[in-house]
């Protein structure tokens, strides 16, 4: 594991090298600054280089490195933003927020990833992250407007409460659409006015209610 450690960065380098699209330097940079095999099941450690999603357990998986990659280009994150994500997971898209925004505030609705994350994040030395458990469908009213808002599960609508906390010229991206056939969209606040675009072609797991969150899901 010592040698693998060691060229962790070359590895994600190489990946990234792979999809041309990925154009934003400032993203390369958050990338290869954030080892994603902290972030995953120790038995799945092995695989944190590949581009493919992995089990975090509990039923839920953290995305693809070229996902987290291309969303987070997507969001046009500027230093000093501030930044809410729904879906804390594991705490890698987080991480990778982070090195680019001045604040993350992340939401997670199943308390046992929460903590999970929470103590990641706290190994990492991570500063400027914030933490909580519920339902993000509600946002973080006290902390808004939020230049970045970002869904890493999808929701069947998107809330409204979200887009009423994005800044005047915020950015929000969102998995939209039925489990099958999802797809990313980026909405832009403008004054009163909402644009709407479609991205890429995803999988994400769906936006859960409080009170489904499965127990003692195995993987
Ligand atoms: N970004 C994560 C991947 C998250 S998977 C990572 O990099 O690891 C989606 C996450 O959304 C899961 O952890 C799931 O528990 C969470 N989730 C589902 N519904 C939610 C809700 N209503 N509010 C907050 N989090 C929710």
């Amino acid at each position: 594991m010592g040698a693998f450690l060691a060229s962790w960065p070359q590895l994600m380098a190489e990946l990234l090298d792979r999809h041309p699209d990925l154009t934003d330097p400032r993203v390369r940079q958050a990338m290869l600054a954030v080892p994603r095999h902290e972030f995953v099941p120790p038995q799945w450690a092995g695989q944190a280089y590949v581009d493919e999603a992995l089990p975090l357990g509990r039923g839920q998986t953290v995305s693809q490195p070229y996902v987290v990659a291309w969303m987070t280009q997507w969001l046009e994150i500027k230093p000093g933003d501030r930044v809410l994500e729904i879906g804390t997971g594991s705490g890698y898209q987080t991480a990778v927020l982070a090195q680019l925004a001045g604040e993350v505030f992340s939401i997670e609705l199943d308390p046992q990833l929460a903590d999970s994350a929470r103590r990641t994040l706290d190994r990492l030395g991570l500063s400027g992250v914030h933490l909580r458990v519920g339902d993000g469908a509600r946002g973080w009213t006290e902390s808004a407007p939020f230049q970045a808002i970002l869904l890493t599960c999808a929701p069947a609508q998107l809330p409204s409460a979200l887009l009423a906390q994005l800044a005047d010229g915020g950015r929000l991206v969102a998995p939209c659409g039925p489990m099958g056939s999802q797809e990313l969209r980026r909405y832009r606040r403008n004054g009163d006015h909402v644009t709407v675009e479609r991205g890429m072609a995803v999988r994400f797991v769906p936006l859960r209610q409080p009170g489904e969150i499965t127990r003692d899901v195995p993987g």
